[in-house]
């Protein structure tokens, strides 16, 4: 492939070079099982002493060309996908994890990954810190302690729709020699790589915009390959000491900047499976083909509307860094210049039902547990995907109880405003 291409033809050429006579999609190479003509060659596979497939949940063809073509989005070392974004996160924390660990989280991150944290991964005796991203430094540096072992953030948060100082948070975690994970769902690498503001590594449901179809659920984790390990090996000695279930082999010595996700794949797939179906795989990458385009018209679509919504008497607050008066509006401008996301947050004048009101409203867009995708839809989380958790926790993420999360689709834009005016009529 030729080098510094841009991000468009990524999202169009990336991944998958045909050789002549080859098709120009990526074949879905449905096959859980490869064959060899003899046993030494299958036993260096497993050894990991030589490249090949052999069985489906430790790599795929299919799998490995999508997984490429983001890994070069991101401009990353390489990419492995797994069969949800909650699968991405856990596994690209639980690499460098084990029962002892500490992680430091931000508060601004979607509620799954809160949960995966705060009570799931606590009973794999994981423990975290959740800080406030706009603390200061000091305050930040506070939740570290020795066995600190990861920081945590959202470049765009779903659904507060806070931006990530990626910078800031980069250079607390790794003062405390710890890698920064950064989850680049709502931003898409189109909008923002992580990697150019010294973030370690990328995760994505690519659930959301980067399949945008709401065809498959699936995630992604992509190395950057910068994160020394070998300087901070007391701190992971998973990747860095020999691994008695590899014949002691050491993953960061064998393998050098593909360290970390040769582990990812030969420990925690091997052990765990959760793996993307090779069908879903191809229709992700037709998602990933119109990518550029169909994030510029979110982007597009989402600032008329927020500047219409900011506009508006019933309109208690919103959340969206193309505006102006935004919060994170400078954020917004460096970290997103081209464009943030579809995602917006907004409260409604009254209480709960108001929200709920006005969703009941409305005839087009609809009312959907999804986010991120060309379909215009809504979600109260308050009564919808943060049932689970209480007004307390509601507030110490960053949500308040009349957050009314508008995901932006690419439909025409005067056919979204005419629904929204009409839904606001009836509140
Ligand atoms: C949806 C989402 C997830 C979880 O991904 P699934 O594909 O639904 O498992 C993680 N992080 C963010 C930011 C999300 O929006």
């Amino acid at each position: 492939m030729e080098k510094n291409l841009k991000r468009a033809t990524l999202c169009i050429r990336g991944g998958w070079e045909p050789k002549n006579g080859e098709p120009v999609e990526p074949p879905i190479v449905q096959s859980t099982t490869f064959k060899y003509d003899n046993s030494e060659e299958m036993a260096q596979l497993f050894d990991l002493k030589k490249e090949g497939y052999f069985y489906s949940r430790l790599q795929n063809p299919t799998n490995d060309v999508v997984a490429k073509k983001i890994a070069q989005l991101e401009g990353g070392v390489g990419c492995l996908l797994t069969s949800s974004g909650q699968a991405a996160n856990f596994f690209a924390v639980f690499n460098i994890c084990e029962a002892g660990s500490h992680i430091v989280a931000s508060t601004e991150i979607y509620g799954g990954t809160y949960n995966l944290f705060g009570v799931t991964m606590k009973k794999m005796g994981i423990d975290c810190t959740f800080v406030n991203p706009e603390a200061s430094d000091e305050e930040i540096q506070q939740a570290f302690r020795p066995n600190t072992r990861v920081m945590f953030g959202e470049t765009i948060s779903n659904p507060g729709c806070h931006v990530l100082d990626i910078e800031k948070f980069a250079r607390i975690a790794h003062r405390n020699g710890v890698p920064l994970i950064v989850d680049n769902t709502f931003a898409t690498p189109v909008n923002c790589r992580p990697f150019e503001w010294g973030c370690d590594i990328v995760t994505h449901s690519t659930t959301k915009y980067l399949d945008g179809h709401a065809a498959t659920v699936g995630g992604a984790v992509v190395d950057s390959g910068q994160f020394d390990w070998m300087a901070h090996a007391e701190k992971f000695p998973g990747l860095c000491t020999p691994d008695a279930s590899y014949h002691g082999l050491t993953y960061t010595k064998a393998f050098g900047k593909m360290g970390y996700l040769t582990k990812l794949v030969a420990q925690l797939m091997r052990d765990l499976g959760s793996i993307p179906s090779p069908h879903n795989s191809y229709l992700l990458n037709l998602g990933l083909e119109s990518l550029h385009l169909r994030m510029a018209q979110h982007c597009r679509n989402a600032q008329q509307i927020a500047e219409f919504l900011e506009q508006q008497e019933q309109v208690a607050w919103i959340h969206y860094c193309g505006l102006k008066n935004d919060a994170h509006y400078s954020l917004g401008q460096k970290y997103l210049p081209n464009g943030s996301c579809g995602v917006i947050a907004f409260g409604l004048k009254g209480d709960r039902d108001t929200a709920i009101r006005f969703m009941d409203s409305l005839r087009l867009i609809n009312i959907a547990t999804h986010v991120a995708d060309s379909r215009t839809c809504v979600l109260h989380p308050a009564s919808h995907t943060h049932r689970q958790l209480t007004d307390e926790q509601l507030r110490a993420s960053g949500i308040d109880p009349t957050l009314i999360r508008l995901s932006v689709g690419i439909e025409d834009v005067t056919d979204l405003l005419a629904d929204i005016q009409q839904a606001l009529a009836k509140c």
